[in-house]
């Protein structure tokens, strides 16, 4: 099954200094360093690193940036779709201090531009036995026209609903599957308990119900199934967790795409989250295709 994933690309700059800045204050970093970022480009580029056969639709500015992510893309994907604007490049500005503590800044201009109606037309050929993936980056009126395009031509719909606008929340009726951390189930849906929160999401429409547990694993719940399963997460030292959402998404959708059952795309895309946390940076830390290869024999 070919995978269409439709999000973001940006790149990520990150600054490592001893303190943050005073309001008011320049500060020189200690090191910084661009990095290719944005969950649509994480997740696809893991999915493809597991062998599925992966496209990616994106959104990019005119400009150097733009010309920069195009590149790196380019290294991790053999086919990117751009939907090119008079905008700046989306980017976001990550300051770390001595303590690892952070904050970030993102320019989001070309996603919020991505347009519905070309968005439709791009989802229009997915076709039957294709697979969407998207993630909550764009706004909901762009992801509900893909993902209603994508089931109308017969296509599997998965949705990362992360970052959640609360707002403006994709229609979860479209959604096949839907992947979430502990903290968005809770924001969803006001519960606590991880097993009534899987409940809860089924009501709203979701297919299969994904959340993930950080070290504990991730919990799901299929379509008609009575409860919901847990399955953990390998035992092992975590040294940076960001990006294992998208490591753990990518996988599992490159698991399914490859005609792995959900328990076993679940199951591997744990494996290679577990190996990602181990160690620094976002898709730096992605296992490499060899290392995916590896998790599956
Ligand atoms: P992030 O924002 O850090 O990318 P997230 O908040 O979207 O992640 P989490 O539930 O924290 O999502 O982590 C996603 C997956 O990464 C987990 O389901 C698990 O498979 C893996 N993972 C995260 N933390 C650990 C850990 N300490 N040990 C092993 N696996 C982990």
């Amino acid at each position: 099954m070919h995978v269409h994933v439709v999000g973001n690309a940006c790149v990520d700059t990150t600054f490592r200094v001893g303190r943050f800045p005073a309001v008011g204050e320049t500060l020189n970093a200690v090191a910084s360093a661009d990095g290719l970022g944005g969950k649509g480009a994480n997740q696809a580029i893991a999915a493809a690193r597991t062998g599925a056969a992966v496209t990616l639709w994106t959104a990019l500015g005119k400009d150097a940036a733009g010309a920069w992510i195009r590149g790196r893309l380019g290294r991790e994907l053999s086919d990117v779709r751009v939907n090119e604007f008079d905008l700046a490049s989306d980017r976001s500005i990550i300051v770390i201090d001595a303590s690892g503590e952070n904050f970030i800044v993102s320019g989001v201009a070309c996603s919020e531009a991505f347009d519905p109606i070309s968005q439709t037309a791009l989802a229009r050929r997915i076709g039957p036995g294709g697979i969407l993936v998207m993630q909550g980056n764009l706004p909901a009126a762009a992801t509900n026209a893909c993902l209603r395009a994508a089931q109308q031509s017969g296509a599997r719909t998965i949705l990362n609903a992360s970052p959640i606008d609360e707002a403006a929340l994709p229609d979860f009726d479209l959604v096949d599957m839907l992947v979430v951390n502990q903290s968005e189930a809770k924001a969803l849906t006001g519960r606590e308990d991880m097993a009534a929160a899987a409940g809860a999401l089924a009501a709203k429409g979701a297919g299969t119900v994904v959340i993930t547990l950080g070290g504990e694993g991730c919990l799901t719940l299929g379509p008609g199934q009575a409860g919901s399963v847990r399955l953990p997460a390998p035992r092992v030292e975590a040294l940076d967790t960001s990006g294992a959402g998208d490591v753990f998404c990518g996988c599992l959708v490159g698991g399914i795409s490859k005609g792995m059952s959900v328990t076993s795309s679940l199951k591997f895309a744990l494996e290679a989250a577990a190996i990602s946390v181990t160690r620094p940076g976002t898709l730096l830390s992605c296992p490499s295709a060899s290392e995916m290869a590896a998790l599956v024999d």
